[in-house]
């Protein structure tokens, strides 16, 4: 049944590890690399080798940077005194699309799932919480999407603002239960941001 060469394969295997990708269009990508001229599928290796040598995360809020700090920590038009929490890179892209948010921006690549080894040490939170302290942070928003780990995470992070005294507000209107972030339009992300709950009170 198997009729790929080994390598043939290993490129197939290695594409579907990527999210949203199946086998079908694995298989898809890697026939329409090999039938492309060479130089097209050399660029697309060339390119994520550099990324990875030179794309690192912000040393403040954790988004993908080639330099110490990114483009929004480093900006001094930005609030200082407000901080976003997100799941992921892509949600802060989101977020930022709106054009309705100027503070800043903490990313937790991922939200809490014990089952899957993913605690507060994998989230970072101790530097998400000495940012709080550190930056005279006044207020967060918890923009984690609204599935039940993004609530358990929304919820583990709001108890720390509590302790540290610093408001914390959950988006909630118009974000659909369930739903990744990424995909929402952003006006209901505009909705969600200007409808935040407060938490613990
Ligand atoms: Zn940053």
């Amino acid at each position: 049944m198997k009729s790929f060469s080994p390598a043939l394969q290993d490129l197939i295997d290695a594409f579907k590890q990527l999210p949203g990708i199946g086998i079908k269009s694995a298989q898809r990508i890697v026939f329409h690399l090999l039938k492309e001229n060479e130089n097209k599928a050399l660029f697309l290796a060339d390119s994520i080798q550099k990324s990875f040598e030179s794309i690192n995360e912000c040393q403040e809020c954790r988004m993908y940077t080639e330099d110490d700090l990114c483009s929004i920590c480093i900006n001094s038009d930005r609030d200082k005194h407000i901080l976003c929490i997100v799941e992921s890179p892509a949600d802060l892209i989101a977020i930022e699309n709106t054009m309705q948010y100027n503070g800043l921006y903490f990313v937790l690549m991922g939200r809490l799932s014990p089952l899957d080894g993913i605690g507060p040490d994998e989230l970072k939170i101790d530097d998400m919480a000495k940012l709080l302290k550190d930056k005279s942070i006044k207020e967060i928003i918890l923009a984690n999407s609204p599935t039940i780990e993004g609530e358990a995470t929304a919820n583990y992070i709001g108890s720390i603002a509590e302790d540290l005294d610093v408001k914390a507000s959950r988006i909630a209107y118009g974000v659909p239960m369930g739903g990744e972030l990424e995909y929402v339009d952003s006006n209901t992300l505009i909705q969600a941001i200007n409808n935040r709950n407060l938490i613990g009170n």
